[in-house]
């Protein structure tokens, strides 16, 4: 057998690698060519990644960088102070409606543990206004487990508990699905998808309702997009980096 280096001197090196060239080329192009769903895509919107991991990507809202809660109707009165904005007095909710999105917030419970259960760090994000994704200080906090950090509330509690220690900042990931509605009928239930400290605790978890301290979860048909709200519970939660993306819908054609 003869060395293929011979060959290699004889053909050429350049010639030997532009054959391989050609030929891994060709080999690509038939993956890429060997089956087509037949579905034309729309090409996907360039999105620029924040600097730094949590940031606001570019096409975010950013609903507080920190500074001012200017984005809020009842903003003015929460106080903000380094770099954060403490709940006191009521519940705030943006000035501009949002509808099925991405949300991320950051938050810490009060470092001074004061009252227990479901008084001790109690706020919460009501996306819609109507659908609570709890925030708690649960860090060995008991209370009933659906109404526990990172729940639905009264509805499914989190798949684990990951919760930090009061007065440690702490992260949300929310993905929200907003409900659909045909007159009074619902056509397609609410879902929550939530990540709390970057751990999975909701993973497409179906709503029942709107959210009610007393009254089993129910739907009332509303707008396509409505305010968030931020709850105000007797407790200063902080709250810091919060921003918003709609989800971009991503309809192909047959
Ligand atoms: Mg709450």
């Amino acid at each position: 057998m003869r060395c293929p280096l011979d060959c290699c001197r004889a053909f050429g090196m350049k010639t030997w690698a532009a054959l391989a060239a050609v030929a891994l080329g060709s080999i690509g192009w038939a993956l890429a060519d060997g089956w087509e769903s037949g579905i034309q895509w729309p090409t996907p919107q360039v999105v620029t990644p924040a600097a730094t991991p949590g940031g606001a990507p570019s096409d975010a809202t950013v609903l507080f960088d920190g500074t001012n809660l200017d984005a809020w109707d009842g903003g003015s009165q929460w106080k903000i102070e380094h770099g954060y904005a403490i709940s006191q007095g009521s519940g705030i909710n943006t000035k501009e409606g949002f509808g099925s999105c991405q949300l991320h917030l950051e938050f810490a419970t009060p470092e001074k543990i004061e009252g227990s259960g479901q008084g001790r760090g109690n706020s919460g994000a009501y996306l819609m206004g109507k659908y609570e994704v709890q925030i708690l200080d649960s860090y060995e906090n008991e209370t009933y487990v659906d109404g526990q950090c990172a729940a639905i509330y009264k509805t499914k509690p989190p798949m684990v508990n990951a919760c930090r220690k009061p007065g440690e900042w702490q992260t949300y990931d929310i993905i929200f699905e907003a409900p659909e509605f045909d007159g009074d009928k619902v056509t397609k239930p609410a879902y929550f998808t939530v990540l709390h400290n970057g751990i999975l605790v909701q993973n497409h978890t179906e709503l029942l309702g709107s959210t009610f301290w007393d009254e089993p979860p129910h739907y009332e048909p509303h707008a396509e997009r409505l305010p968030l709200h931020l709850q105000f519970h007797g407790n200063p939660v902080r709250f810091r980096n919060i921003w918003i993306r709609e989800i971009p819908p991503m309809v192909g054609k047959k």
